[in-house]
This record gives structure tokens, C-alpha cells and sequence, in this order.
């Protein structure tokens, strides 16, 4: 049974470490990010509704994707186990999801903090080359994560749940260090 949160800017790679995870316990990577491009995509009244502040590299709101988690973590998949990849971000959300994880006898065994400097994660992003990385958009994001979701950081250390990890590190090296810590 694995429960984990991923937590950390933009660009840190932890996509592609939590799809690697989850592949491997056989457990859904949960990523509000991929729900949401694919409900703008679908043009869905979510996708609708959240694609102005996407585009402009803000948060939707978070009622958005507090309904949108609920309805995730409540399918039979995510039974056995899950990672979050991009949720919480507020602790508005991170409040919302321990009454949730309450409600369905769940904890969360660990959230893994990616940390990368801002001028590797800029590179990254600009390298990556997604159609909503410009540059401008890139930096907002990257204020955004500053303001909004970095302090969840101390939110979870409190809560003796948090492992840091270096998340600059070349990618294999990442996954050797996250299959130590899980
Ligand atoms: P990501 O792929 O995780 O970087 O998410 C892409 C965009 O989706 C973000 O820049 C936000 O606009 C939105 N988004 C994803 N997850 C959340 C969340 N937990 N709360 C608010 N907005 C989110």
C-alpha cells in the first residue's frame, strides 16, 4: 500500500518520477495537471472553466480541483493506493484533503519534496518545450508555486511527513534515491 504526495515546482520532474512509481506498485499517478489539459482538451465545463488561468500560468480555483480529487480518489483504482503529482497546492487543498482522507480511512504515508533552484527548473521548462511554456508564463508559474505552494512545505514538515529530495540530481539518480526512501 503506497500513498504518496509529490510536491515542488514546476519543471522538477516529479511526472516523470511519479508515473515511473506508480507503474511500478500498480497504483494510478494522480496528476490534476494531465485531468485538467485533458478536460480543457475535451472542452468539458472543467476545461472550460479552468483554461483562462492555465494559459496564464495561474491556479484554477480551488474548489475546481477539490471536487475533481474527490471524485478521482473515490474510484476503485486509487483503492489500493495512489500519488498525487501536483495536488495539494494551496493549503487550502491540503486542508480539504486530510478531511477527505479522514472521510475514506486513508492516510498519506509520505510526501516527497523535489527541490530544484529556479534557474534549472526555467531551463527545463523552456527546453521541454510545452506550448504553455513561454518564457513569462514559465516565471509566473514559478512565482505562483512560491506564493502558494511552497508553504506547504512547512505544512508537512510539521507533520513529520516530508522527505526532500534533490531533485537537480541527473533523472536515474532521482529514482534511485525515491525507491530508497518509499
Ligand atoms: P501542472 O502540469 O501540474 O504543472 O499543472 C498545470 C496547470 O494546471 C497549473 O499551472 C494550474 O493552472 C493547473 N493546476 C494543476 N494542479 C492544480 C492544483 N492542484 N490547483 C490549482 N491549479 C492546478
Amino acid at each position: 500500500m503506497v500513498r504518496l504526495i509529490f510536491l515542488g515546482p514546476p519543471g522538477a520532474g516529479k511526472g516523470t518520477q511519479a508515473k515511473l512509481l506508480a507503474d511500478s506498485h500498480t497504483i494510478p499517478h494522480i496528476s490534476t495537471g494531465d485531468i485538467l489539459r485533458a478536460a480543457v482538451s475535451d472542452q468539458s465545463p472543467l476545461g472550460v472553466k479552468a483554461k483562462g488561468y492555465m494559459d496564464r500560468g495561474e491556479l484554477v480555483p480551488d474548489q475546481l480541483v477539490i471536487e475533481l480529487i474527490r471524485e478521482r480518489l473515490g474510484e476503485s483504482d486509487a483503492q489500493p493506493g495512489w500519488i498525487l503529482d501536483g495536488y495539494p497546492r494551496t493549503v487550502v487543498q491540503a486542508d480539504s484533503l486530510d478531511g477527505l482522507l479522514a472521510e475514506l480511512n486513508q492516510t498519506c504515508d509520505r510526501v516527497i519534496n523535489f527541490d530544484v533552484p529556479d534557474e534549472a527548473l526555467i531551463e527545463r521548462m523552456l527546453s521541454r518545450g510545452r506550448k504553455d511554456d513561454s518564457e513569462d508564463v514559465i516565471r509566473r508559474r514559478l512565482e505562483v508555486y512560491r506564493q502558494q505552494t511552497a508553504p506547504l512545505i512547512d505544512y508537512y514538515q510539521t507533520r513529520e511527513k516530508l522527505t526532500t529530495i534533490d531533485g537537480s540530481q541527473a533523472m536515474e539518480d532521482v529514482t534511485t534515491h525515491l525507491y530508497k526512501v518509499v
